[in-house]
């Protein structure tokens, strides 16, 4: 929509040079005229050989000036710069009119209508006012002209001649700025249909991508970031039960306005899906970005929804991730892309805050060998394919990267384990790409065949991190987190200490997370339950100790975990 608009004021425009240019043409006749015949007001006053070559140069110089600059600088200049050097150069154009009427007999000029040239370009260009400003003008320009020509006459023909004139200049300015305005207003009122939501009255989602493409390639060109915030109310599903989707929609339409309300003129409040909205913030930076998303959150927690005190927090809230070109994202869709994974960590972070946007892999980055990077690159982009196969992994691996983390400090590790056993976790499941999403995704217990299948992933996540000679430490933790401490496990029926530590370790913490969470083929216990579980399978899945210490960790953060499950 942006460039259809783009186009049209350019077509318009271009037009209008044309006039201009061809208007120009007219007066430089109107001079020629001048230096064939005598001419009664400055006959005398100046050396008419000066005045060729200055009228002849000058509109040569005129000419090209005007060609070059409508035909290729105009799109260059800003908006209020272009405003400004259309006035100067509608002023110039009045005074040269007002010249060659002067040259041309002045107030007996037979040219004095060449002002409609200035009139109808203006008026078409600028719209109904400044045509009536301009026509107002050229018409005063002449009578003035008339009485100071002929002060002292009791019947100035000239004058009353002018007078109809003037009418002429104002009825043409008149309804022709008129359709232009309420041809602006139409389209206006169309754009607002193709570009709002119709229910929050916020931009929508067609509009927020050719929007941000358009701040992305700004952005690049004069080097400053854009941020975006992902905004998605919290227990929105809950609320719609309890009061019907029209109340819903009142909150939508609240957010909406609030989101609006609270952000720059320059800045894009859009709805990106059902609940979900997004702003787009161009010329501003994560921290900038981060301060404005924690302001909004506060205004919607603070705000008074209809019935929100039996929301499971007492009150409606919304959660937010935001992520920022060029720092995190190369692109659009990576932008969006990394905005929804922060709104997703703030989600599974307890809900009701802002997260910005972290990669392990891109913590990872500033740990490995310069060439192994574009490897790891390469295996960042097999774990967004995961993810896009199957959220529930994306969500797991975060999960078990935080319970690793939290478990890490626990067994006191030290640097270079946690980090292993960080990365191991976060990696784990990388193997899966190769197996079909409907087996991933699979509500009925799988075949003995499928099974074969999904048992192979330690050994395929291997063979992908393998050439990767800074990540080698991973290898043995990866390969062996299906083992089992009795050693009925998979791949090597390995079993106590033969298994890596760090292997035992994850194995906890994956258990864990799978036993919590709502997976396709069961569904999720609660942690006390999951504790009850880890102690059944102390000394025959999971190492004693390492479980026993993982109980501990769970007891000591339950309320800050609460949210995870
Ligand atoms: P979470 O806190 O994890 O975000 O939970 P949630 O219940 O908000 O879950 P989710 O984001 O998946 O829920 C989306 C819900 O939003 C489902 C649907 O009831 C509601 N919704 C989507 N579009 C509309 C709409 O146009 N109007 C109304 N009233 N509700 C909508
Ligand atoms: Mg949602
Ligand atoms: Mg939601």
């Amino acid at each position: 929509m942006n460039s259809i608009k783009h186009n049209k004021r350019k077509q318009i425009n271009d037009m209008v040079s044309v006039v201009k240019l061809s208007s120009l043409m007219f007066t430089a006749i109107i001079f020629f005229q001048y230096f064939f015949q005598d001419n009664k007001v400055l006959d005398g006053l100046v050396n008419k050989q000066f005045i060729f070559m200055a009228v002849g140069v000058g509109t040569v110089l005129l000419l090209f000036i005007y060609v070059v600059w409508s035909f290729s600088g105009s799109s260059k200049v800003k908006s209020k710069n272009l405003k400004f050097t259309i006035w100067i150069e509608n002023i110039l154009f009045m005074l040269i009119f007002l010249i060659a009427i002067i040259f041309s007999g002045a107030n007996e000029s037979e040219y004095k209508v060449i002002f409609l040239f200035i009139i109808t370009s203006v008026t078409i260009q600028s719209g109904l006012r400044s045509g009536l400003t301009i026509a107002s003008i050229s018409s005063l320009a002449i009578l003035i002209m008339d009485i100071i020509c002929m002060p002292n006459v009791d019947v100035n023909k000239h004058f009353q001649n002018d007078l109809i004139l003037s009418g002429i200049f104002l009825l043409t300015a008149w309804p022709l700025g008129f359709y232009v305005k309420i041809e602006g207003e139409h389209i206006n009122r169309l754009e607002e249909l193709v570009n709002k939501d119709g229910l929050t009255g916020v931009f929508n989602h067609r509009y927020f991508h050719d929007a941000l493409k358009e701040k992305i390639t700004l952005s690049e060109k004069y080097k400053e970031p854009t941020s975006m915030i992902f905004v998605d109310i919290d227990y929105f599903k809950h609320y719609n039960d309890l009061y019907g989707h029209q109340k819903g929609d009142e909150v939508l339409r609240t957010i909406g306005s609030l989101l609006k309300n609270n952000i720059r003129e320059d800045d894009i409040a859009a709805r990106y899906g059902g609940e979900e909205f997004a702003v787009i913030l161009p010329n501003t930076t994560e921290e900038e970005a981060t301060l404005l998303a924690d302001k909004l959150r506060l205004t919607i927690e603070e705000t008074k929804f209809y019935g929100e005190e039996n929301q499971p927090r007492g009150v409606l809230t919304a959660s937010m991730g935001v992520s920022v070109y060029p720092d995190k994202a190369k692109n659009d869709v990576e932008l969006i892309k990394s905005a929804d994974d922060a709104l997703y960590r703030a989600k599974f972070f307890n809900k009701n805050r802002v997260e910005t946007y972290t990669s392990i892999l891109d913590e990872l980055k500033n740990d490995i060998e310069e060439k192994d990077i574009e490897l790891v690159t390469s295996i960042k982009t097999l774990i967004s394919v995961i993810n896009a196969k199957d959220r529930y992994t994306y969500g797991h691996s975060e999960r078990v990267v935080l319970y690793s983390r939290l478990l890490a400090k626990k067994l006191k590790l030290n640097k270079v384990d946690t980090d292993t056993l960080i990365y191991s976790a976060y990696m784990h499941d990388i193997g899966k790409i190769n197996i079909a999403q409907d087996i991933l995704m699979k509500k009925m217990p799988l075949t003995a065949e499928e099974w074969e299948l999904l048992k192979q992933h330690p050994e395929s996540g291997v063979e992908i991190i393998r050439p990767v000679k800074s990540l080698e430490k991973m290898v043995p933790i990866i390969l062996h987190h299906h083992e089992k401490y009795n050693g009925t496990g998979y791949p090597d029926a390995l079993k106590e200490d033969e298994i890596p530590y760090l292997s035992r370790v994850l194995t906890v913490v994956d258990s864990f997370d799978a036993m919590t969470s709502n997976r396709p083929y069961n569904k999720r216990k609660t942690y006390d339950e999951a504790i009850v579980e880890l102690r059944k399978f102390s000394g025959i899945q999971f190492d004693p100790v390492i479980a026993e210490k993982f109980i501990e960790v769970i007891k000591e953060n339950k309320d800050r975990l609460d949210n995870l499950i």
